[in-house]
């Protein structure tokens, strides 16, 4: 992954580390250049020097014959005196008096004994100095040398050169160094650029592929071609996200074992943290506690569980740090609800809490009912049993019972042992359909044949009651798979509670079947006494009956509607009530049909 240009050149490193290395060239250019500039200015002054004292020298020799006349002479007669057209020649006599000159006439001319450069010459040999002509009018560059003659002294020959001259050689000099400094500064420069881009770039490329790894790409990496420490540090950066990648795979495979087993279980989990903001919540107690399904991780927990009991009872834990359970009731609902202290590492210290969730309704109610029933068959079975033994016990102790007395107690023995016998064929009955026991010998069952079994079995019953019992039922076999005797004891139970039910004389009984799509109906409908429409629903309940003394009286046990009803669920079915008070009740029985294969 390589940067575009426009990034690099955005690279605050890159324009560090090129402006340093720019000043140091900067530095080091200008440095040499004032460097090589004075060294170069000193050689120079020391090459005119030198051209000054080899030209003097030369006239020395020359000019001898002319020091030795001591006269004025004009020196443009004599000759060639040197090169350069803007040398000045001077001949002084030993008291410095201008003999000759080649820019100005030497009448006009001071005493020049005094001049520095003449000072030193007649002292050392050879004297030079550099000021002000006061004869031409401006700056020189004066050379004497003293002229002798067997230890006598004849004079001076002085070159000048005009300093204006000098400095135009120097400038020639330094602009052909300036210019040298510049194109080097160029060159430099450009290197310079390319080096700290090439040092850059890699940096730069490292950068954005760290800050995007951090960002949770992991799966980048970074070109390390290079064997040098940049090239180590790619190496050690891909090897960084490359762990990170291997650990974000575990820690999220893990999370998502973790999740998938929490979502996985029936009860509700919610995991919170220190501060009581939502870890993770699982389907189940999203269901239990109808939560909306949406993230809600980070969320404080008495935000999103709008039950204060659970809300206080976490914070009361956290607080004691000590977990606790307690059932709470919502509505209809009943909860299970424990808090368990998640325990941290040393450094960390407490790191949370569970939240476990069990919706108990259906267990509590399941208890409640079997409470409820063992108390009602204890109460149901006691009443029989207590008779019976009422009687022996009269019998026994009365031997001198007259017969009829004895008899009489032995028929109510009898009724009351059938009644017995009645509550626990009943209560067997039902347990086979308790629950989701299914039918357990199933065949194919022709309800229409069965049906008018049943009502020709119960017609003499009817008869004895004055009520009488007709039939409607299809001409076709109307066929479910079922279990043949739970089958006929459901149409029995219904048929004879219609006939128990209704007025002697007036009553009347109807059964009718027909099809409905899938299903076959079944009804029984009398004009009894009918059921309130408060205890329609109840009397599917065990042990429930509208008016008891007269369903005792009748020999009723309570769970003939009990039986009818899980024989009903056992065949995927279902039973329903009409009715209203004098006038009448409606069973209706739904069973799905035989779907042959
Ligand atoms: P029981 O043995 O008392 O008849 P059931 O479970 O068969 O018990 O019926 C429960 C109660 O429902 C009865 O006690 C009675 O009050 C009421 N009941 C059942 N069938 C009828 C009906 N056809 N007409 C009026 N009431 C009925």
């Amino acid at each position: 992954m390589t940067s575009p240009p426009h990034t690099i050149l955005k690279s605050r490193f890159l324009w560090q580390l090129y402006g340093a290395f720019g000043l140091m060239m900067l530095i080091c250019i200008v440095m040499f250049g004032f460097v090589s500039s004075s060294q170069m200015e000193e050689d120079a002054r020391l090459h005119i020097r030198e051209g000054l004292n080899s030209q003097a020298t030369m006239l020395q020799f020359i000019m001898k014959p002319y020091l030795v006349r001591n006269e004025v002479f004009d020196i443009h007669g004599v000759g060639h005196l040197g090169d350069d057209p803007d040398t000045r020649i001077t001949l002084i006599n030993p008291q410095g008096l201008v003999l000759a000159d080649n820019r100005e006439d030497p009448s006009h001319m001071n005493n020049h004994a005094r001049r520095p450069e003449i000072l030193a010459a007649m002292k050392a040999g050879m004297g030079a100095s550099e000021r002000y002509s006061e004869t031409v009018g401006f700056n020189m560059l004066y050379l004497a040398r003293r002229v002798e003659e067997n230890d006598a002294l004849l004079g001076y020959v002085r070159v000048a050169l005009p300093l204006a001259s000098v400095e135009r050689q120097l400038q020639s000099l330094r602009e052909k160094l300036i210019l040298s400094a510049c194109v080097i500064t160029l060159v430099f420069l450009a290197i310079g650029f390319v080096i700290s881009r090439a040092v850059t770039s890699p940096i730069i490329d490292m950068t954005r592929v760290a800050s995007r790894i951090a960002r949770g790409e992991f799966n980048l990496r970074v070109p390390s071609l290079r064997q040098d420490e940049i090239g180590l540090l790619a190496k050690a950066l891909n090897d960084l996200a490359e762990g990170a990648e291997r650990r974000i795979e575990q820690v999220t495979h893990s999370h998502d074992q973790i999740s998938a087993v929490l979502s996985g279980l029936a009860e509700g989990v919610i995991a919170v943290d220190t501060d009581q903001r939502i870890i993770h919540i699982n389907a189940a107690a999203r269901d239990m506690l109808r939560l909306e399904n949406r993230d809600m991780s980070g969320l404080p927990l008495w935000e999103v569980v709008r039950i204060s009991e659970i809300c206080q009872v976490v914070d009361h834990c956290m607080t004691e740090l000590k977990g606790t359970s307690t059932t709470i009731r919502q509505g209809k609902t009943s909860l299970d609800f424990s808090v368990v202290l998640m325990k941290g590492n040393e450094k960390r210290g407490q790191n949370g809490a569970i939240i476990v969730l069990e919706d108990v309704t259906d267990m509590l109610h399941l208890q409640q009912i079997r409470t409820d029933f063992v108390a009602n068959a204890s109460h149901e079975l006691k009443t029989p049993i207590a008779a019976i033994r009422g009687f022996v016990e009269t019998i026994i102790d009365d031997p001198a019972m007259d017969s009829e007395t004895r008899q009489r107690f032995l028929d109510r023995i009898r009724s009351q042992s059938a009644r017995l016998d009645n509550i626990v064929q009943d209560l067997l009955a039902l347990s086979r359909f308790d629950n989701d026991s299914r039918p357990r010998s199933l065949s194919s069952v022709d309800l229409v044949s069965l049906v008018s079994q049943v009502c020709s079995t119960r017609q003499s019953d009817a008869q004895d009651a004055g009520v009488t019992l007709t039939t409607d039922l299809p001409e076709q076999r109307l066929e479910i798979d079922g279990e043949y005797g739970a089958l006929d004891q459901m149409i029995s139970n219904l048929v004879e509670n219609a006939i128990k039910y209704s007025d002697p004389a007036t009553g009347r009984v109807e059964v009718r079947m027909f099809q409905q799509d899938d299903l076959v109906l079944i009804q029984v409908e009398d004009n009894g006494i009918g059921i309130p429409a408060e205890e329609q629903q109840r009397i599917f309940e065990r042990f429930y009956r509208v008016d008891r003394a007269r369903s005792r009286d009748l020999g009723g046990t309570g769970l003939g509607l009990s039986i009818v009803k899980h024989v009903a669920l056992a065949h995927k079915g279902a039973v329903e009530v009409q009715s209203s008070p004098q006038e009448g009740t409606v069973f209706t029985v739904r069973l799905p049909l035989h779907r042959p294969a």
